[in-house]
């Protein structure tokens, strides 16, 4: 069982040997293992300047200040810290806030949350693509918007928000704009002195670092103090506390740092890869693309197959490492929510599956994946 095809890269990535070896150098007593908040001798200072070193690095992929660069343990986190520090913050001006229906569960769960709370949420629903809309949004900002919630790419589908429109709207209304680019950092340009979003989510393990460790972008020039959710210490310019975890860091510093070098031709060339499954799938076995190829990122395709269910079609192809839904929901069989919001019946987003390609993927092994499924399908149709 050890020569699965991976085709789950928005799951998680591997880490890219590069990162790893730069991760264990931070580890042992022969490494740069010591706390970086210890100020009193020479350890804590090479451990305190690996970390910064690291925080340039994330800060040079957002083109931010590193000022602006908060360490988070993943997405999660820092999705959490976003939405609930900014709502805090501006609660006395208002009590709505807009997300989507297609977002992640890190943050469907805290609008929920916010929601019980007394908050007014706007549960705004994606085209049939998958996409969120400018227009869609502006549509529900009323007098007492104080936050909006966006993911940039969607994790089943790939779908791209134009998050950049959708920042100036927000900005031009005085509305704090997060943005979870778990999906896009390191994959599309986030440039922070063009995207006027406050506050944007990112993960080390969707982009070859370690899984356990992400960031959130805090706009230094916005207008609100964004309070801590994990206090002790006053960590992180007060707004997480927790000793900062060298080893994590400074990994997902080398694996943005890659990313950022490489982004463009990677991008290119994993978009050939989707291509070349489509087209080795081929003609004759009925499928249907979840969302529009020209509007998602490269390296996710979710295609439903109608009439198939997809834990049959899953255990029918046991030599790839795929998802049906996505993985944090699928431990549990109710249809992906996402793709119930593009308006896809139960029987059609039950009868889809989720494959991801990335750095490591081989054309070979996208030929065999597409040949392999075209058979199944062809067997069961
Ligand atoms: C993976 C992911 C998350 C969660 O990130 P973790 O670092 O695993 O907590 C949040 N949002 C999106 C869109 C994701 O893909």
């Amino acid at each position: 069982m050890n020569k699965l095809i991976y085709l789950d890269y928005a799951a998680t990535t591997p880490v890219d040997p590069r990162v790893a070896d730069k991760l264990v150098q931070h580890l042992t007593m022969d490494g740069i293992f010591a706390n970086p908040a210890s100020r009193s001798h020479m350890y804590g200072w090479q451990a305190e300047a690996a970390v910064e070193s690291a925080r340039k690095q994330v800060a040079d992929l957002l083109n931010a200040d590193t000022r602006e660069i908060v360490w988070t343990s993943g997405a999660t986190e820092s999705n959490n810290l976003a939405i609930k520090g900014a709502v805090e913050a501006r609660q006395d001006r208002g009590k709505h806030i807009i997300t989507s229906l297609s977002e992640h569960k890190a943050v469907i769960d805290c609008f929920e949350y916010l929601e019980s709370k007394g908050f007014s949420v706007t549960w705004l629903k994606p085209d049939s693509n998958g996409v969120v809309s400018s227009e869609n949004v502006l549509s529900a900002i009323r007098e007492d918007t104080i936050f909006i919630s966006l993911m940039h790419v969607n994790n089943e589908t790939g779908a791209i928000n134009d998050v950049y429109k959708i920042a100036s709207i927000a900005k031009a209304r005085d509305i704090i704009f997060h943005i979870d680019a778990a999906q896009s950092t390191g994959k599309l340009l986030i440039d922070t002195k063009v995207l006027e979003a406050d506050l944007i989510s990112s993960c080390a393990h969707k982009i070859y670092g370690p899984k356990g460790i992400g960031t959130l972008y805090v706009r230094r020039k916005a207008d609100f103090t964004l309070p801590a959710q994990i206090h002790g210490g006053g960590h992180e310019r007060g707004m997480r506390s927790g000793t900062l975890a060298t080893h994590q860091i400074v990994a997902m510093g080398e694996a943005l740092s890659i990313a950022q070098e490489s982004m463009s031709v990677e991008q290119a060339e994993i978009s050939k890869l989707k291509r070349l499954f489509l087209d080795c799938l081929g003609e004759g076995v009925d499928f249907k693309i979840n969302g529009d190829v020209n509007q998602s990122i490269s390296g996710i395709l979710n295609l439903s197959f109608p009439g198939k269910d997809g834990q049959i079609l899953l255990s029918a192809l046991p030599g790839l490492a795929i998802s049906s839904g996505s993985a944090c929901t699928s431990a549990t069989m109710s249809p992906s929510h996402v793709l119930a919001s593009m308006g896809l019946s139960d029987e059609a987003a039950l009868g889809s599956l989720r494959f991801s390609f990335g750095r490591f993927t081989s054309e070979e092994e996208v030929r065999t994946a597409a040949e392999t499924l075209r058979v199944v399908l062809i067997k069961m149709a």
